[in-house]
This record gives C-alpha cells, sequence and structure tokens, in this order.
C-alpha cells in the first residue's frame, strides 16, 4: 500500500487517485469496479490520503463505496433526472455562483473542483456537464452581496473552497468582511477529510484572529474511518484559528445507517471537538439510489442510537433537501385518537403522553 504521510497538499492533488491503475496500488479492485470505471461517463478520483483509508480486500469498505464508481449507478428509480434544476429553483434571479432559497442567506459557488469526488453528490453532474457548470465569477458575486444588504450569512461553496489558493481565500474573505451587512462567513469544506494537509500555517494566517465576522466551517465526515491523526490535527488547528467546526453527514445505505456506526461516528466526531449540524438525507439526486434509505430513517436513528445514549451535543438536525429549502424530518410521533393529546417514545420504546395544547 502506498503511503501518503508527509506529501504537502498540492502533491497529493498533483497525484490523484483517479485511474484504474493507480487505484489498484492501494486497493483489489472487484470486477464490478472495474467496469464501472471502465464504462461510465463521469468523473471521480479520490486523494494519496483518502485512498490510503481504504480496506484493500473489502468492496463494502465505506470510502471505497464513497469513492469508486458503482455499476449501480446506472439504475435511478427515485431520483430526478431533473434534481439541479428543481432543488435550486424558486430561487430569484440572483448570479449563477449565488444560490438563493432563505431571507438572509445565500450559498456562494466559488469554485468547481474537489479534492474526492463523493459518488453520492449532486453536484457530480454538474462538473461532467460543462454547459450547466455555473460561470463561478467571484468578483460578480462580490458586487452582488454588496448590493444586497438583506444578507447576513454567506456560505462558500463549490466545489471546494479550500481548494483555491492562499491568495484567493484571503482575498475573499477580505472582501466579504468589508460588506457592513454581512455578520457571518460560513466555508463547506471536505478537505480536513480528505486533504488535512490543505490546513497549513498560511491558510490558518488567513482565518486567524478575532474579527467582527466569525467563520464557521461545516465538514463532511460520514464514517468513523475517516477521523484520522491529521484529520483531528486539522481541526484542530482550524479551531485554534478562531473557527468552529461544524459536520454535515449524509446518510448513506450500508455505510452509516447502522445504529453502531451512527453513533461511533457522532461520538467520535465530539471527541475531536467537532460539532455534528446536520444529517442530510440522500439527496433525490439521479443514479444514487443505492445510497438510498426510507426517509425516516435518519429520524430513527438519531432517536434510537443517540437521544439518550450519548450527549445532546452530539444529535444533528436530520434534514432532507427540496425544492422548498432544507425540511427537518422527526421520528413520526403517534396522535392519540381523539387528538387532544400526543404520545411520544424514548429510545427504549417506552411512551410518555402529552396534552395537545390548542393555539
Ligand atoms: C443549505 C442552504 C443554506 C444554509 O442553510 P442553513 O440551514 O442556514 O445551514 C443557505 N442557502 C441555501 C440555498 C442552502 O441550500
Amino acid at each position: 500500500m502506498e503511503s501518503a504521510a508527509g506529501q504537502s497538499w498540492t502533491e497529493q492533488l498533483k497525484h490523484p487517485v483517479n485511474t484504474l491503475r493507480r487505484l489498484e496500488r492501494f486497493i483489489e479492485t472487484t470486477p464490478g469496479e472495474r467496469e464501472a470505471i471502465a464504462t461510465l461517463q463521469t468523473v471521480w478520483g479520490t486523494t494519496p490520503h483518502f485512498a490510503a483509508l481504504m480496506d484493500p480486500r473489502d468492496p463494502a469498505c465505506p470510502i471505497r463505496r464513497q469513492v469508486i464508481p458503482s455499476l449501480a449507478e446506472r439504475e435511478n428509480r427515485y431520483g430526478r433526472p431533473d434534481f439541479l434544476a428543481w432543488v435550486e429553483q424558486g430561487a430569484e434571479a440572483t448570479p449563477a455562483c449565488i444560490l438563493k432559497a432563505y431571507p438572509d442567506r445565500v450559498v456562494f459557488l466559488v469554485s468547481d473542483r474537489c479534492a474526492s469526488y463523493c459518488r453520492h453528490c449532486f453536484r457530480r453532474d454538474l462538473i461532467l456537464c460543462p454547459g450547466r457548470r455555473p460561470r463561478l465569477e467571484r468578483e460578480e458575486g462580490l458586487r452582488w452581496l454588496r448590493e444586497h444588504t438583506e444578507i447576513r450569512d454567506v456560505l462558500i461553496s463549490g466545489g471546494d473552497p479550500f481548494l483555491l489558493v492562499d491568495a484567493e481565500i484571503d482575498h475573499l474573505v477580505r472582501k466579504l468582511r468589508e460588506i457592513p451587512h454581512i455578520t457571518l462567513i460560513r466555508i463547506g469544506t471536505r478537505t480536513p477529510v480528505v486533504l488535512p494537509q490543505r490546513i497549513t500555517p498560511g491558510l490558518m494566517k488567513i482565518l486567524r484572529g478575532y474579527h467582527r465576522v466569525p467563520i464557521w466551517i461545516s465538514l463532511q465526515c460520514n464514517h468513523p474511518r475517516e477521523i484520522t491523526e491529521p484529520m483531528a490535527r486539522a481541526v484542530y488547528d482550524l479551531l485554534s484559528c478562531g473557527v468552529s467546526v461544524g459536520n454535515q453527514a449524509v446518510l448513506l445505505r450500508g455505510i452509516n445507517d447502522d445504529a453502531e456506526t451512527f453513533r461511533e461516528l457522532h461520538r467520535r466526531l465530539l471527541t475531536i471537538r467537532v460539532r455534528p449540524y446536520y444529517l442530510f438525507y440522500c439527496d433525490f439526486a439521479p443514479g444514487i439510489d443505492h445510497f438510498r434509505t426510507p426517509l425516516e430513517k435518519g429520524a430513527e436513528l438519531i432517536r434510537d442510537a443517540l437521544q439518550g445514549q450519548i450527549t445532546g451535543l452530539a444529535q444533528p438536525h436530520y434534514v432532507v433537501s427540496t425544492n422548498i429549502g432544507k425540511i427537518p424530518i422527526q421520528a413520526r410521533e403517534r396522535r392519540s385518537r381523539a387528538g387532544r393529546s400526543c404520545r411520544l417514545r424514548n429510545a427504549e420504546g417506552k411512551t410518555v403522553t402529552l396534552p395537545r395544547i390548542p393555539d
């Protein structure tokens, strides 16, 4: 197996694991994996750091399944072929790099590259179809943000914003902080997980400091195996800059949808100082039905694997992304027949009846 230790982030990116030959330096591939790589029209690949976490002999390995194309991607029963247009509709006219679904906050797309292309990601086809790829005009986005005084909170996303070079990130953060109505900068990045070498002293210098406008970072860590010593260190380095770090996990069948793995993931996140923020239902994007669970599954896992067993600090909000925004999903409560009370159940199956309070 190849060692990824000691490589800088730029060296890691110069040697992506994105061909069969490179992949086979890390694992024994299956005939299905080989056929998927040879036949699917798709962008795929990861970093040497993340590839080194793959189990060389287990095709069901949670890292392998997030990285290696699968023949199951040809199937589509529940995904919407128009998922991107659907989920981003309703948005008012904004530059292509600004997604607006809420009155006070927007997503600002600044990069169309990732260090690791997640098989379950809805933006995969965006990267694949250059015609549908938004032109990421950052200055145009900044201009729009300056003019829209109702926006308080900017979520920088992509692609992965931390694949920009330091000078670009510095410029972006500086310009956003100069806008008087912006009070919160958030950054969605998977680099601490798939490319922890990216959290360099140079990047830390850009993020560091006691500022009027704080930075909150959201990771995506889906399985305890992704939590490594370099990853924990990268998180600590971010926190030491005064940046807050949360996690947005995706519920993935066969990867993190069993109670034990799910609990272990959330417990371990807290021990590396990461606060679980969202658990996303697998998006209604095409070709990812093999990752899909029943809709209620995430709420049941939170109730049965987390609540009452580990601290509330470890409990994420479970949501599904739709054309009308993110919608929270709760484990179903039972209404009594008369409808004058509701019955709530805990993880052990015990129930309590509470009165319904009229408006
Ligand atoms: C997810 C999302 C946000 C941020 O939502 P929070 O619930 O505040 O984390 C903002 N805008 C869009 C378009 C989003 O999809």
